[in-house]
């Protein structure tokens, strides 16, 4: 079966919502839409305090050419505009939106052609970004510098636990193949591609039938991160993306199953990016659930939704286990890129604390990007920076796997993804 060197397979925990249908999660009162839900500069608001909006309508703008609209998921009365805690543990400029009694929407105005141009457009203004946790603007991920040939769509999803791909796969199989056609024609491509684990069979068994000339499916080995962007292209393409270089490089561009819905409902049902499916989910929360959730609802509300967590609940996590990041506070809103919430008690979740390395080398073993994370972490540690760069630190894509196996609990990938801040930090000065 297709796949990278190096990885692990590990528990998949999926049977909690592999089979749980999309439910549309029921208004809250109040929605929070944070204007830096991709990467790029945040949005800048164009309404005011005092305003009345409706669902679907443009409230903050894309301010540069790697930023993108944000929309309001609900009608009602913009009550404030405001810091507040994002998943990240930082801060982010928030709309703060009241629910009105009466919900209006308000769509995108119809399209009267498509092609590449005008989907490019629309893809732009609906403020679609990659939903698989990136968040960078599809549109300009659309036009590479690069001359490419395939368009990979990832349905891997590697992460343990979630189930948001594999329900839409199941569920939309059309419009996720239709959004990857409408994103290939904007490409410019004839191929595309669909890379997805092994242990979805229904979705497979969906995806399968839609199979032709120009759309292949690749079943990969169920090993993490068969997701990451340059395993699944290597797993699929047998290309390798050098280290620093884009996809694009070798002629490929991934996007994620959720986007592809995206476009689909962009360009077809003119709706802009105001809502996707997070899974809710682990042995802390009552009611599992795969969820539609306007983006803004707070991460409390859908928790209640799902009746709540067990009393032994320790940890609550944006994402999933391995790449996720745990919450201080759960009036967070979800955002673009959030595609599960997981609940764990204290049995599920390893709060050990680490002991000394034992130099057993399984932390290199497993590494997806043949690091070796035991001395990144040291240098880091350290506080030489320049050692854990020429170590590969900047190369780490943060997949969580070698903090996964260490027997000592070392918190690598935390450790190294403090390093590439501060050297990306370094390096803005430097250029400053
Ligand atoms: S060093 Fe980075 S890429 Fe390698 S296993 Fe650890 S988190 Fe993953
Ligand atoms: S896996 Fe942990 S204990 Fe083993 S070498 Fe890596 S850091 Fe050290």
């Amino acid at each position: 079966m297709k796949t990278f060197k190096g990885g692990k397979h590990v528990p998949d925990f999926k049977s909690l919502t592999e089979n749980a249908p999309i439910e549309q999660m029921l208004v809250v009162p109040d929605y929070y839409f944070s204007l830096s839900q991709h990467i790029g500069a945040p949005a800048t608001p164009v309404v005011n305090v005092g305003d009345q909006v409706k669902a679907g309508q443009l409230i903050a703008q894309a301010s540069g050419f790697v930023s993108a609209n944000v929309y309001s998921s609900i009608a009602g009365e913009v009550v404030e505009i405001c810091d507040r805690p994002n998943a990240q543990g930082t801060l982010s400029k928030c709309i703060h939106v009241h629910t009105a009694e009466k919900q209006e929407v308000e769509t995108l105005p119809a399209m009267k052609e498509v092609n590449k141009q005008t989907i490019l457009e629309r893809i732009a203004l609906a403020g679609i970004v990659g939903m698989g946790g990136a968040g960078f603007p599809t549109a300009v991920k659309l036009q590479p510098r690069d001359s490419v040939d395939t368009l990979l769509i990832n349905a891997a999803e590697c992460e343990p636990y979630l189930n948001c791909d594999n329900r839409l796969l199941i569920e939309k199989t059309e419009e996720v193949v239709k959004g990857a056609m409408l994103m290939a024609e904007a490409l410019g491509v004839n191929q595309i591609i669909f890379g997805i684990e092994a242990n979805k069979p229904e979705a497979i068994e969906c995806l399968k039938k839609h199979e032709n000339q120009a759309i292949r499916v690749d079943v990969l080995k169920t090993k993490y991160p068969q997701g990451a962007e340059k395993q699944l292209i290597y797993a699929c393409t047998k290309r390798v993306v050098a280290c620093g270089a884009l996809p694009a490089s070798v002629g490929v561009v991934v996007q994620n199953v959720s986007t592809a819905v995206a476009v689909y409902d962009a360009v077809y049902l003119n709706k802009a990016l105001y809502s996707r499916i997070v899974t809710v989910t682990g042995d802390a929360v009552v009611t599992p659930k795969n969820l539609e959730v306007k983006i803004g609802t707070p991460v409390s509300a859908i928790i209640d939704y799902c009746n709540g967590t067990t009393e032994d609940v320790a940890k609550i996590i944006s994402g999933g286990p391995m790449m996720g990041f745990a919450f201080a506070d759960l009036s967070v809103a979800t955002t673009k890129t959030d595609s599960g919430l997981l609940c764990l008690t204290k049995k599920s979740c390893d709060c050990s604390q680490p002991s000394n390395c034992i130099n057993c080398a399984r932390c290199v073993d497993i590494c997806p990007m043949k690091l070796e994370p035991v001395y990144i972490e040291l240098y880091s540690n350290a506080g030489d920076l320049e050692s854990a760069q020429k170590y590969g630190a900047l190369n780490c894509i943060e997949c969580g796997a070698c903090a996964y196996v260490c027997p000592a609990k070392r918190p690598l990938v935390q450790s190294i993804r403090l390093t590439k801040a501060k050297i990306r930090a370094e390096k803005a000065k430097e250029n400053k």
